[in-house]
């Protein structure tokens, strides 16, 4: 039980980490998806597999609701 709760948190600083990217992605994607190339629409940070143990800009992805699900 402990362990999942770990883990869940562990999830949680990611998410939290690579959000931060957010602010260069928008600049980066001109606040279109990278994917669809979609605007005006609300973009999600995530990352592209292989994960780095460090989040990387490089390793991430900007997209929209459709593409990021
Ligand atoms: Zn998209």
């Amino acid at each position: 039980m402990q362990l999942r709760t770990k883990a869940l948190n562990k999830t949680q600083l990611r998410k939290q980490e690579v959000s931060w990217f957010g602010k260069d992605l928008t600049r980066r994607s001109k606040s279109s998806c990278e994917l669809c190339g979609a605007t005006h629409t609300k973009l999600f940070v995530f990352e592209v597999e292989p994960i780095p143990k460090v989040p990387n800009i490089h390793h991430c992805l900007f997209a929209c609701d459709t593409c990021y699900s």
